[in-house]
């Protein structure tokens, strides 16, 4: 189906059609039609399935039609200072020929250049809830005539505490607004927000919402190895396999740190991003990624949230993720789109009960792989107390383990 027929303006499609999108994904086709009737939406969508587009495409087109007076006419609330770029970089694609204005809001910058763009009543505003409050809390923002309030990622907006937030924020807008809810997951607190922001919303479901689908195109790999031994196995695997982009996730910003140095006298320059990372410095990190100039990033959890970039050919899982929406967050990071890409976790064996937990979770089996030629028994380096593991799991490990003993 094309996206003319979804009932988009002829400016849109003609973008679209430039842009190279040739046809909606389905939550595109599922959910637009919805939002150009007007209609509030609860949509469940797993990462990297096109969300951004499907609430953009039609508050675009809203916007399209007719300029109210003044102020802001479209807020879209995300949990991080990347995803408020990247859906900033996406609208700003979208309109393209239009003069609809976007502005993105988030912390860790001065406040002067947003706030002017807040006072100006930019048409758009994608922030993050704190950095928003704070503007408005100065009398920055004009949206006694917002039209549109999108939540994006709002399972990840509740996980990082932000609901009290949200909260104030839903009373600064005007009752009679749309509002549109996207979320991978659809965890209990969630529906209630949706229940308590919304009146009587379309639900729009692509794959199962019971089972946190894993993406499509992504080949799952898990590698048993002695936490000990896990530095070793990155290296070798970043060297031998053709990886050309790489996201790393480690369970703490120490953790990220550390690897990335581990990795420098193997000849593998790795950019870090993690909370502790000024904005000046992750904004670098991620254009040398961009750029290709490096081809390892290694990130916690929180700081990968929203990362776009296209053609990240392996998502390597050094430690652990702490859910299986964790886990689709992470691999959701390669096969964006409908592009193919490589997941690989790393796991200890005492990590080992979580993937039986993780597989049955996320419906699909995960192969076992083991290095023919790589020393799983090596001995731990006297500076280093065991380094890798994961949190919690006692459960012994039953996958076949490979080269002997060696348990950390
Ligand atoms: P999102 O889920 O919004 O983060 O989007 C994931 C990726 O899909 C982005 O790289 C988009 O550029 C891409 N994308 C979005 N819509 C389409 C489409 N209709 N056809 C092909 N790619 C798309």
């Amino acid at each position: 189906m094309p996206f003319t027929t979804l009932g988009l303006p002829a400016v849109l499609c003609e973008t679209l059609r430039r842009q190279g999108f040739e046809t909606p994904t389905p939550i595109q086709e599922r959910s637009i039609p919805f939002v150009l009737g007007g209609a509030d939406i609860v949509a469940s969508a797993e990462t990297g399935s096109g969300k951004t587009a499907a609430f953009l495409l039609p508050v675009l087109a809203r916007l399209l039609q007719g300029r109210r007076p003044a102020g802001s006419r479209a807020l879209v609330l995300v949990p991080t200072r990347e995803l408020a770029l990247q859906v900033r970089g996406v609208a700003i694609d979208l309109s393209e020929g239009t003069s609809i204005g976007c502005a993105a809001v988030y912390g860790g910058v001065g406040m002067e250049e947003q706030s002017r763009a807040l006072r100006g009543g930019v048409d758009i505003v994608v922030a993050t809830p704190g950095r928003l409050l704070d503007h408005a809390g100065r009398g920055a923002t004009r949206f006694g005539g917002l039209e549109v309030l999108v939540l994006d990622e709002a399972d990840r907006m509740l996980d990082m505490g932000f609901l009290p937030d949200v909260r104030r924020i839903l009373a600064l807008l005007p009752a009679a607004r749309q509002t549109l809810l996207f979320s991978a997951t659809m965890p209990p607190e969630v529906d209630r927000l949706a229940r308590e922001v919304m009146r009587s919303p379309e639900r729009v479901r692509v794959g199962n919402p019971r089972k946190a689908a894993a993406p499509v195109g992504i080949t799952h790999a898990v590698f048993p190895v002695p936490a000990h031994r896990k530095t070793a196995l990155i290296t070798v695997l970043l060297r031998r396999e053709r990886m050309d982009a790489v996201l790393v996730f480690t369970r703490t910003k120490h953790r990220a740190d550390r690897l990335a140095k581990a990795l420098r006298p193997h000849g593998i320059e790795a950019g870090v991003l993690h909370g502790d990372r000024t904005q000046g410095q992750r904004e670098r990190t991620m254009a040398a990624f961009r750029e290709g100039k490096v081809k390892v990033l290694v990130a916690t959890d929180l700081a990968a949230r929203g990362i776009d970039v296209e053609g990240i050919t392996h998502v390597v899982n050094f430690d652990f993720p702490r859910t299986s929406e964790d886990y689709l967050h992470r691999v959701g990071r390669t096969a964006r789109a409908l592009a193919k890409g490589d997941a690989f976790t790393l796991v200890a064996p005492e990590e080992m009960a979580q993937i039986a937990k993780l597989e049955r979770e996320i419906g699909t089996a995960l192969p076992r792989v083991t290095l023919p030629d790589f020393d799983y028994a090596a001995s731990p380096p006297p500076h280093q107390g065991g380094g890798g593991g994961g949190g919690g799991g006692s459960g012994g490990g039953r996958a076949r383990r490979p080269g002997g003993s060696g348990a950390a």
